[in-house]
């Protein structure tokens, strides 16, 4: 399927520079920083720096490269804040909203990660 991506979003902005962000890690191929309306302590935007609309997009079209960059920058953001689970009861939640019925806002791959608290139950 074609995946058309839209350069206005505001994440692009974001990675030409155009609009500051809080960065929290960057990678050749990824570019971490704080959420503008945290949901949480921790509440960090991971995205790669190629124009990808979703994971799915991501996923297809990514070379192998920045997708290990993707999953590698997710989990050492993760331990940079210590959130990763353990005995001390710490964990979190990643998320990726995608598409319309997923309540995509910025049309832009992004994972959430959120922690720092214990989480409210998502599913039933
Ligand atoms: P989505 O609903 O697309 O999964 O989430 C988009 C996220 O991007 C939201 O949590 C929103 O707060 C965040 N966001 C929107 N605009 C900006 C911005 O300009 N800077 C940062 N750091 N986050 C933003």
């Amino acid at each position: 399927m074609p995946y058309t991506y839209d350069d206005q979003n505001i994440f692009a902005k974001i990675l030409r520079g155009e609009i500051p962000n809080d960065t929290v890690m960057e990678t050749e191929h990824s570019l971490a920083f704080n959420d503008i309306q945290p949901q949480a302590p921790v509440h960090v935007l991971v995205i790669p720096k190629g124009a990808f609309v979703n994971y799915d997009h991501f996923v297809a079209d990514a070379s192998d490269a920045e997708i290990v960059d993707f999953s590698r920058t997710v989990q050492a953001v993760i331990e940079q804040l210590e959130i990763a689970p353990g005995a001390d009861g710490l964990g979190y939640r990643l998320i990726a909203n995608s598409g319309e019925a997923g309540i995509q806002e910025v049309p832009h791959l992004h994972f959430h990660i959120l922690g720092g608290r214990v989480l409210g139950r998502m599913l039933p």
